[in-house]
């Protein structure tokens, strides 16, 4: 049997929105429990510097996240990390969430799950491709990685990944041109360490036993194949909301994010939401925050009247 739990409000995702939705949940005076599948920190956990956070002209996106984390834990809210939720009921006036060890009865739940990365669409599945070099770069000092997309992420990434020693990068972008800023692009190509690639697709990777050993790359335009040695991929093909706990009771835009009005409301009672879940036009720490406030306090509201 498992063990039940009786709260006021369950938060789902320990990003910048959860966190802070916590904050004010505990401050709020309501027992509030955080589920997160991963660590907290969110996205944000894989950022390297943050420059525009009001009070830090400059902060590691890891760090940020721990002083977060750390007001978190001062208001003793409940956090569960590496938190693996099996099932969400969230029509009744109790709601019901599941994990593999408890059963949570909520009077509100509060979505903050943000997003995920897209995934490289290849045949061949191998575990040296990834999806942020902060955090997967540093075995790749010395080494030659592929680098998917040609927007900002793919631009700053690489960068970063040539300054802790990685020795070539290949880039590769679908379209026929790049989206990153030009004064990134400028910064990367200026290295003479990158081969940029306009027009071009990974069409599959080469795989021997365990160890990815070369991408095979075509050109859209003309068909042709090459096949180019590497170690590593990182993809950086932009982000999808992880919607699949409440995709089928909550309502979603076409792009799979939740509609909430300006106080955070779903279209279910006592279902909030939060942060780059929400379909909103700008996805930010600021934004997220301010969301996780909003909700927060909507969800004390609606539990007290
Ligand atoms: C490459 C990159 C760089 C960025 N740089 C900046 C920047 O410099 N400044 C800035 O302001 N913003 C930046 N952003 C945007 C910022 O990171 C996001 O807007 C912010 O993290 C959104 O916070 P969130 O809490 O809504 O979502 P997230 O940060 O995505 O957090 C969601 C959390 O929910 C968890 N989760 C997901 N599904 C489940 C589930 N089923 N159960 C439990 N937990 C779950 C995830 O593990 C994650 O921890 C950047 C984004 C990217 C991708």
């Amino acid at each position: 049997m498992k063990e039940q739990k009786n709260v006021d409000v369950v938060i789902l995702g320990g990003g910048p929105a959860g966190m802070t939705a916590a904050i004010y949940a505990a401050r709020a005076n309501l027992s509030a429990v955080l589920l997160e599948e991963s660590v907290t920190g969110g996205l944000v956990n894989s950022t390297y510097t943050v420059e525009n956070f009001p009070s830090y002209t400059t902060i590691h996106g890891m760090e940020l996240m721990q002083k977060m984390r750390e007001h978190v834990d001062s208001l003793d809210v409940e956090v569960e990390e590496v938190c693996d939720i099996e099932s969400v009921s969230l029509e009744g006036d109790v709601k019901v969430v599941e994990t593999d060890e408890v059963v949570y009865n909520a009077k509100a739940v509060i979505l903050s799950t943000g997003r995920k990365p897209i995934p490289l669409d290849v045949p061949t599945e191998c575990d040296q491709v990834h999806h942020c070099a902060i955090c997967d770069g540093g075995p790749y000092k010395g080494k030659r990685v592929l680098v998917v997309g040609g927007g900002n992420s793919a631009f700053d990434e690489s960068l970063y990944m040539l300054g802790i020693g990685i020795e070539h990068i290949t880039l590769v972008e679908k379209m026929d041109r790049f989206f990153a800023a030009q004064s990134t692009q400028d910064s990367l190509l200026g290295t003479g360490k990158v081969d940029a690639r306009k027009s071009t697709i990974v069409h599959d990777l080469v795989v021997e036993g365990d160890t990815l050993k070369a991408a095979v790359l075509e050109n859209v335009e003309t068909g042709e194949r090459e096949t180019v040695a590497v170690d590593g991929v990182f993809v950086f093909l932009g982000q999808l909301p992880n919607n699949e706990l409440f995709k089928d009771v909550v309502t979603l835009s076409k792009g799979g994010y939740v509609v909430a009005d300006q106080h955070m409301a779903t279209n279910v009672p006592g279902v909030f939401s939060a942060g780059d879940i929400n379909d909103k036009h700008y996805r930010q720490i600021t934004t997220a925050m301010a969301d996780g406030t909003i909700a927060a306090l909507a969800a004390e509201r609606y539990i007290r009247s």
